[in-house]
């Protein structure tokens, strides 16, 4: 248990060096108002973000700093572009 880790006083799971997604859990930051610990977590686009352990351990972890949400967004208007055509097309022919 790190020095950090003894000041929160917690006996929560060290999740430091844990990889979700795109996150890279760092440290222990702070706790939130409801006493949960807050993670310090590097994004693979550089930023930084403290997310809570829950967050973090649960069965569909966050992943990203909110980045990834945006990517697959993205991606996901890219796939619907040639469908919807093709429904368009269809309908055309019917
Ligand atoms: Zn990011």
């Amino acid at each position: 248990m790190s020095a950090l880790m003894a000041t929160l006083h917690t006996n929560a799971r060290d999740l430091s060096g844990l990889r979700t997604g795109r996150l890279l859990v760092s440290h222990p930051s702070k706790r939130d108002a409801d006493g949960h610990v807050m993670w310090h977590c590097i994004c693979d686009c550089g930023k930084t973000k403290d997310i809570a352990s829950n967050s973090l351990t649960r069965k569909k972890p966050v992943q990203s700093c909110g980045c990834m949400n945006a990517t697959t967004a993205q991606v996901k208007r890219l796939i619907d572009g040639p469908w919807n055509e093709a429904k368009s097309y269809v309908i055309r022919d019917g």
